[in-house]
């Protein structure tokens, strides 16, 4: 049984006033124990707010990024250790936007990855193609490499210690997202694959999909046989769409 999970990918939005009206009535809505598995990511400057008001709430946060040493000369950085000692549960690897802005290659995603399970925190694997690499075919060469690339070197302890974000570049912050029978192909196709790599345990692997995802059009993704959630970017800045977009993960 794969519990689904929403997760808020606020990017670099919300000042301290902000966030706190955001998590109060985020607590509000919530019920102490959802159907659905709830992670806000905030920006850093935000992260121990989540802890202070989400701590011991069904609401789990995390960390947009980090960096996979534990520590060192590495100006403006924050470690994943630094993060797990926080007390974050969950952990993005490979956001498209620090593929593309910031040039992360496979390999930089790859120590993410690790570091983060070593420190205690939850990957959540982002994967996806652009439009043109879509339109020339080669959306599953693309995503089955950086699965690879990232993967590689890792043990899978437990399916919970994993979660991947199919989030096709061309549907991020654009207002158009995937077409569901494209997801769902291409999140069976994920799945076919953490099988093949991880065995059984693969095959439990959540996976999410992530491209202009609102109250809307949740349920179209949210009901597809290998979706298990969602990553949310634009329509998680507010809690009651937020909120809206969990629980139709389960209606
Ligand atoms: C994201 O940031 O991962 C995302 C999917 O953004 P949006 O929902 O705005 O497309």
């Amino acid at each position: 049984m794969r519990t689904p999970i929403v997760a808020a990918n606020w990017k670099m939005h919300k000042t301290v006033k902000e966030a706190a009206d955001y998590f109060r009535r985020l607590l509000e809505l919530v019920p102490a124990r959802p159907p659905v598995e709830l992670v806000i990511f905030p920006p850093a400057t935000i992260l121990w707010m989540a802890q202070k008001h989400l701590g011991g709430s069904a609401v789990a946060w995390g960390a947009q990024d980090a960096y996979p040493e534990p520590q060192g000369a590495f100006t403006g950085e924050i470690s994943v250790v630094q993060i797990a000692d926080l007390g974050a549960k969950y952990l993005i690897c490979g956001h498209s936007e620090r593929r593309h802005i910031f040039q992360e290659d496979d390999r930089l995603v790859g120590r993410k990855v690790g570091a983060a399970l070593e420190s205690g925190l939850i990957p959540i694997l982002c994967v996806g193609e652009r439009l043109e690499e879509r339109e020339a075919g080669r959306a599953w060469q693309v995503v089955e490499g950086q699965l690879a690339a990232a993967l590689a070197e890792l043990e899978l302890p437990s399916p919970a210690k994993l979660v991947i974000a199919y989030e096709p570049v061309w549907a991020i912050g654009t207002g158009v997202p995937a077409r569901p029978e494209d997801a769902q192909e291409m999140a069976a196709r994920i799945r076919d694959w953490l099988r093949e790599r991880f065995g059984k345990a693969g095959a439990q692997v959540r996976i999410q999909y992530g491209g202009s995802v609102k109250p809307e059009n949740a349920r179209e993704f949210l009901t597809l046989p290998d979706i298990d959630g969602a990553l949310v970017g634009g329509a998680s800045l507010d809690p009651d769409k937020f909120w809206a977009i969990a629980q139709a993960a389960t209606s």
